[in-house]
C-alpha cells in the first residue's frame, strides 16, 4: 500500500493550515535564489503564507520567512508578495 504524501501548507505567520488557493508560496531554489512561486510547482524549499495582509506583516516583522527558508529575503521579494496580496483584495 502506498501512502500519498500531502504537502504541508502551513502559514509561517499564523501557523494555520492554508488551502492551495489562499496560499502564497515562497521558494528557495536549489541555486539559492528566493522567488515567489506563482505556479506552486517550482523545485526547492518552500514556505507558505496566507494571502492576507496581517500574515504578511507578521511574517515580515518576525522574519518568519527567513527562519523557515534559512535565507535572507530581500525587500524586492517582500514587495512582490505584497503586490500579490493587494492584487486579490
Ligand atoms: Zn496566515
Amino acid at each position: 500500500m502506498t501512502e500519498k504524501k500531502v504537502p504541508m501548507r502551513k502559514c509561517v505567520a499564523c501557523g494555520e493550515m492554508i488551502g492551495k488557493k489562499g496560499a502564497l508560496r515562497i521558494v528557495r531554489t536549489p541555486s539559492g535564489e528566493i522567488v515567489l512561486d506563482k505556479t506552486g510547482k517550482m523545485n526547492g524549499r518552500g514556505a507558505y503564507l496566507c494571502r492576507d495582509m496581517n500574515c504578511f506583516t507578521t511574517a515580515k516583522k518576525g522574519r518568519k520567512l527567513e527562519r523557515s527558508l534559512k535565507c535572507q529575503i530581500s525587500e524586492e521579494i517582500y514587495n512582490k508578495i505584497l503586490e500579490e496580496i493587494e492584487k486579490d483584495e
